[in-house]
Formats: C-alpha cells, sequence, structure tokens
C-alpha cells in the first residue's frame, strides 16, 4: 500500500477538480472539509471500541453487521468541536450550498448532535422533528452535518474492525461494519470482482459484479453500465429502482484510493445520472 499525505490529497483535488471543471468554491470547501477530517482523525486516533473484541468475533462469525447503533465510539467533545466546524464551513460557503437554515446556523454546541439525533441517523431514520422542523432542506443540510461529523468516528472504527469481515461470506448490499450503504464501487484487476465502498465509513467489500446494490436486482436486461471517455470510471445503473452507483473501472491491490477525494472528482457523473433520470441510491434509507 501506498501512503499518500494530506498534501498529496489536497494537491489532487486542486488540480483534478479543476481539469474536471469544478467550481474553485467548492473545491474551496472540500479542501476545508478535507482539513477538518484529517485533524478529527488525528484527534481521535485508535477508536476505542464499545462492545467486547469476542462480541465482535462472535458477530463476525454468524455474519451479522460488527457495529450497533448504541455502540458507536465516540467522543462527545471532540463530536461536539467537529459539528461546529462543519456548521462554519456550510455558512461560510453558502453561496455554494444555500443559506443553512438557522435553526441549525444558531445552534447551541451539543443541542443538535444528541445521541439520540446520532442513533437515529445511524439507523436510517429521520431525526427527530424538532431538530429539522420537518422542512426537507433543513433535512439534507441536517444529514450532511451528521455525515461529516460521524465520519472520522466510523473511519477509525472501521479500520479496526475491518480484517474481522469474512469477505466472501458477506456479499450483501450494506456494510458489514455499520449497516450502511454503499455510494461507490470498484472491479478489483487482478480478480475481475466487483467490490462496494460503504458511504458512512469507506468500508470495502465483496459483492456480485451483475446485482443492483440497492434493490438486489439480478435481472441481467434491467442492469448496464457506461464508461466514461478515458474509461477511468463506470456508471452502474439498474432499470428496476433506477438507482445508480460511480465505481472505478479498474483497481490494482497495489494502488491507494482516497474515497473522499474519488467522490468529489466524480460529481459530474452524478450530474449526467440524474440528468438521465437516475438517482443516488444510498440517499434513499
Ligand atoms: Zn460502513
Ligand atoms: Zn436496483
Amino acid at each position: 500500500m501506498t501512503d499518500i499525505t494530506e498534501e498529496e490529497i489536497l494537491r489532487r483535488l486542486e488540480e483534478e477538480g479543476k481539469e474536471k471543471g469544478l467550481h474553485p468554491r467548492l473545491l474551496e470547501f472540500y479542501h476545508r472539509l478535507f482539513n477538518i477530517e484529517a485533524r478529527a482523525r488525528q484527534r481521535i486516533g485508535r477508536a476505542r471500541l464499545k462492545i467486547k473484541k469476542e462480541a465482535i468475533r462472535e458477530r463476525a462469525k454468524r455474519n451479522l453487521p460488527l457495529v450497533g447503533s448504541n455502540e458507536l465510539a465516540l467522543d462527545w467533545p471532540i463530536l461536539r468541536q467537529i459539528s461546529a466546524d462543519i456548521i462554519a464551513a456550510f455558512s461560510d460557503y453558502s453561496d455554494v450550498f444555500g443559506e443553512l437554515p438557522l435553526s441549525l446556523r444558531e445552534a447551541r454546541p451539543g443541542s443538535l448532535l444528541t445521541s439520540k439525533v446520532v442513533r437515529a441517523w445511524f439507523k436510517g431514520a429521520k431525526p427527530p422533528s424538532n431538530i429539522a422542523a420537518g422542512d426537507a432542506d433543513d433535512y439534507l443540510f441536517l444529514e450532511a452535518i451528521i455525515q461529516a461529523t460521524l465520519r472520522p468516528f466510523l473511519i477509525c472504527q472501521a479500520q479496526e474492525l475491518i480484517s474481522l469481515v469474512d469477505q466472501e461470506n458477506w456479499r450483501r448490499k450494506s456494510c458489514p461494519v455499520c449497516g450502511g450503504q454503499a455510494d461507490f464501487a470498484f472491479i478489483d484487476t487482478e480478480r475481475g470482482s466487483r467490490w462496494l465502498v460503504c458511504s458512512r465509513c469507506d468500508t470495502e467489500w465483496l459483492f456480485q459484479r451483475l446485482q443492483c446494490p440497492y434493490c438486489d436486482n439480478q435481472n441481467q436486461d434491467e442492469l448496464s453500465y457506461f464508461t466514461d471517455e478515458e474509461g477511468a470510471y463506470r456508471l452502474y445503473v439498474c432499470q428496476h429502482c433506477h438507482n445508480y452507483i460511480k465505481a472505478l473501472s479498474s483497481r490494482s491491490s497495489d494502488s491507494k484510493v482516497v474515497w473522499p477525494l474519488e467522490r468529489v472528482l466524480t460529481l459530474g457523473i452524478d450530474r449526467q445520472a440524474q440528468d438521465m433520470g437516475y438517482t443516488h441510491g444510498h440517499q434513499e434509507t
């Protein structure tokens, strides 16, 4: 594995982002977001698991997701700091994302991301109604803030647990570590197999090549993919649920992929997919 430094990631974001025609303010925003996440991961360090490794091994043996919503390895003071940084970033880029709702902008640290809200998000449920006031835009912002705040914790936790996953036996559409949905895929160059990547914790897991990762459809007449001009990416689409997933066309075992960077650099593919009438599957929780 080749390690990629933070500097290198930011340099690629800037250079490749510009090449792909992404708006400079959008790239600036992600630059800031990546910095917040890198700092957060340094502060978190090794995840302090809330469940015994023995219990986790037992779950792995029984082919169950390894972590439940009550067992997240969180450090609340750090979490509150990250959420304040994320909210400030969204507020400073209102020209890109629109004005942050007042209820989120003026929330006291600690009142927004309570354990109840975090658990609801983790289970894919809507947050309690007093938080996002039921407004769809408020909810999207809140979801983005929770996701960005929790990411560093979930990633540190996944790094501790990934080696326990039995890849050959799992092969489901949800993440074997946190139970989240995939938002990216890649083809393993050596084995020709397809892997999914968790939208929440970046865990990678083996999946069927010809199956929709959102509705499990295996009807070959309804599954297809497009390739970009350079042949670097694929866009898998399903005619049954009309969801799509982006993928790296080939990845060798010695290449280190930075998923947050890939997600940003392929925003143009998201736009194309949505123009064709497809939806980002992992948002439909
Ligand atoms: Zn996950
Ligand atoms: Zn489908």
